[in-house]
């Protein structure tokens, strides 16, 4: 029974579960072990993210974990080891006319924190990037640090180092339910048979919803299909393209590789089973090349696309945090789109509040219950897509 009972089990392993799993062993816990129903880096939404790492945010909140994340992906190879592939090209958010008085204050916000950042007129844009079309741009924040990793390189070298340190990874166990003794949470049942433990973590993105049904939990979380299409243009010489979130336009992009570019696609249908599906379709591809066709007006050939899904909550941000009753129950999911460049810190958050008990100030804000209190989160300055 030893070898089946651990301090910590961790359900998923993208790159939230990997984050997590290092950052409890990092910080002393010596028993944990994460469960992974496929091959790792998972069949999740980390599989096909986009990457894009910036500080940019409309609420404080997720302004300062992606703040504190920055620090582990720009010095990866010194905290983790290795690579996570992260390219520093400069980040711009950009909105449209309306919105820059928001994005002042925003930007004043980020000040703040002490995050090196500031504004341009969209005629010092083009001196920056001057392949790029000034069409909508009204205000544009550009962080000289944002850039793009690669999220499976992360979620790998996560659980490379965390595995040195001791984590036992279980790939092709799939979680089947959790096992309840006496009221309480003692472990989980899998595929290959119980395992029993302290505490339970649960990473499993939307799949968690089924899982907690046992404790009549309700997580109001939504499945969305999210996807990128990869467009050719070689339009840039040595300049590098900005990792850009471009409101105006209600997308984002970034480069991929020398002669590609990596475009948001605009597909807001909710599609809880969409991860069966990897490739986008024809007509919502040719729908992103004509709009960033007003930034970039010669990008060229469709190349290909990444379809997955996230989930998201009603206030699109996410559910960390014990479950009602069931402190020994934590969840770490409705990552609404934007969870790759956080996961450090909320690795380290969920790892501290296991060991100490204590909730940091951040995740006290993105308990799991607060819809049900009312306490949605709001932006104070958002912007149209953000
Ligand atoms: C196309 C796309 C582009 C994106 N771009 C960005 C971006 O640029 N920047 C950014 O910050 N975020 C981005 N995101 C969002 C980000 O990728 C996700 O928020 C993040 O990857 C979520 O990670 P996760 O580990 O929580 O979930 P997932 O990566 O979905 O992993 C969950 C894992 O849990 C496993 N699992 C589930 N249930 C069980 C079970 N019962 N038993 C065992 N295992 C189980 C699954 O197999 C899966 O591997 C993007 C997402 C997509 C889809």
């Amino acid at each position: 029974m030893a070898n089946r009972h651990a301090e910590v089990l961790v359900i998923g392993g993208g790159i939230t579960g990997a984050s997590i799993a290092y950052h409890l062993l990092n910080s002393g816990i010596s028993k944990v072990v994460l469960c992974e129903q496929h091959r790792l880096p998972g069949v999740g939404a980390t599989r096909m993210s986009g990457g894009l790492i910036r500080m940019h945010h409309t609420h404080p909140s997720q302004m300062k974990l992606a703040w504190e994340s920055y620090y582990t992906y720009a010095y990866w190879p010194e905290v983790i080891g290795g690579s996570c592939g992260f390219r520093v090209t400069g980040f711009a958010m950009i909105v449209g006319p309306e919105q820059v008085d928001s994005m002042q204050r925003n930007v004043a916000e980020m000040e703040r924190e002490g995050i090196p950042v500031w504004m341009l007129t969209p005629e010092e844009y083009k001196q920056w990037q001057p392949f790029c079309s000034t069409e909508r741009i009204g205000g544009v924040a550009y962080e000289p640090g944002g850039g793009y990793a690669d999220p499976v390189a992360a979620t790998l070298g996560f659980i490379t180092r965390a595995q040195q340190l001791g984590l036992k990874v279980m790939e092709g166990t799939r979680v089947e339910r959790l096992l309840i003794e006496q009221g309480n949470v003692c472990g989980i049942h899998t595929n290959t048979g119980p395992l029993f433990a302290d505490h339970v973590i649960l990473c499993g993105n939307t799949w968690v919803k089924g899982l907690l049904d046992e404790l009549d939990v309700k997580l109001p979380i939504t499945s969305r299909a999210i996807g990128v299409c990869l467009l050719d243009w070689c339009g840039g010489g040595s300049t590098p393209i900005w990792t850009t979130v471009d409101d105006s336009l209600g997308t984002y992009y970034r480069s991929n590789g020398p002669n590609q570019l990596l475009v948001g696609l605009k597909l807001d249908q909710e599609n809880p089973f969409v991860n069966k599906q990897e490739a986008a379709g024809y007509s919502e591809m040719i729908k992103a090349k004509q709009n960033i066709r007003h930034r970039f007006p010669h990008v060229s050939a469709i190349s290909g696309s990444r379809l997955s899904f996230d989930g998201y909550t009603p206030d699109q941000h996410p559910m960390i945090g014990s479950v009602s009753g069931h402190k020994n129950v934590v969840v770490a999911t409705g990552f609404s789109g934007g969870g790759f460049k956080i996961a450090p810190a909320v690795g380290r958050n969920v790892a501290e509040y296991i060991l100490t008990g204590n909730i940091s100030p951040g995740m006290k804000e993105w308990a799991p219950d607060r819809f049900e209190k009312g306490k949605n989160l709001k932006a104070v300055h958002p912007y149209v897509h953000l």
